[in-house]
């Protein structure tokens, strides 16, 4: 810009210039001129020097990126073949949904690096997304059947009523607390999952969808609902940590048969934050 200024402007003689041509008398003129350039050259300049800090700030933060970039599939294989195939899940069903579930998206954004670990995790409110193993554990416990309506008791963050929904499953899920039903219900729907969630207390079930071909209540109690049971159809299959709700429950699955009498079977401990409201009372 210094070049092509001077190169224009050209001193004619004593208090003249010549500027594009043209002769001008007053050095005025000469000044507002180099004014008005001077101004448009600053601009250009620091327009330069943001162009440079943008791409300095960009070659800084692009590696950044490029580490931050995790790969949540390959996490989610590794915690299938390291937590859950080892330890007895076999349902092809099961692994399947468990392979796809993105379970990052379901935990509080600054604990996602630890969505595939095979641990339990805070999602506000005193509540907790149950372990990978557990969510697999109890689904294939079920023994779903593509169709089936199942009833879930604790939505919490979705993730196991997201399960049961990929597996093919017509999935109910009722949640205690407003502010987790407000959010699984925006959570569910952004990824895709088709699942009905209400928010109330799950002790009394979810009447106008009744009978289920399965419940499944993700929350410790110290006896099973008789609403649930109510509920459940001939022939299906209910599941709850069934227990001391303060300290630990035995993996519980009761099966309706045909004629209505019920089977208890019992597959081993495990520890689940307590359900609350009337099955406390
Ligand atoms: N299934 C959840 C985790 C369950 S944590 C998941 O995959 O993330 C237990 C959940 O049960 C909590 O969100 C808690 O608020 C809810 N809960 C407790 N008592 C309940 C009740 N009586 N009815 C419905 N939900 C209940």
């Amino acid at each position: 810009m210094k070049k092509t200024l001077s190169t224009r402007i050209k001193q004619a003689g004593r208090g003249q210039i010549i500027y594009f041509g043209r002769k001008y008398e007053s050095t005025d003129v000469f000044s507002r001129i180099t004014g008005k350039a001077m101004l448009v050259h600053t601009k250009i300049c620091r327009m330069k020097g943001f162009l440079v800090f943008s791409a300095f700030l960009s070659m800084l933060l692009l590696p950044a990126n490029s580490v931050m970039a995790v790969d949540w599939e390959a996490m989610r294989s590794q915690m299938i073949d390291m937590d859950i195939t080892p330890r007895g899940i076999w349902n092809p069903a099961v692994l399947k949904a468990m392979k796809q579930v993105p379970r990052h998206e379901f935990v509080p954004q600054h604990i996602r690096k630890l969505a595939y670990a095979d641990r339990p995790l805070p999602i506000g409110e005193g509540q907790t997304i149950s372990q990978p193993f557990v969510v697999a554990w109890m689904s294939q416990l079920l023994e779903l059947e593509k169709g089936m309506k199942v009833l879930e008791i604790g939505t919490g963050s979705g993730y196991q009523a997201a399960v049961l929904a990929a597996m093919g499953a017509n999935t109910y899920s009722m949640e205690i607390k407003p502010n987790l039903a407000r959010e699984v219900k925006i959570r569910l729907k952004k990824l895709g999952y088709k699942v009905e969630v209400r928010q109330g207390d799950g002790y009394y079930g979810w009447i106008e969808h009744a009978p289920f071909d399965r419940i499944i209540i993700t929350a410790a109690a110290n006896h099973v609902p008789r609403p649930l049971l109510d509920q459940l159809k001939l022939g299906g299959k209910l599941i709850l940590p069934l227990g001391n709700v303060r300290y630990s429950q035995n993996m519980t699955l009761i099966e309706k048969d045909s004629q209505g009498k019920m089977h208890t079977s019992q597959h081993g401990q495990v520890r689940f934050v307590p359900m609350v409201g009337v099955a406390q009372e």
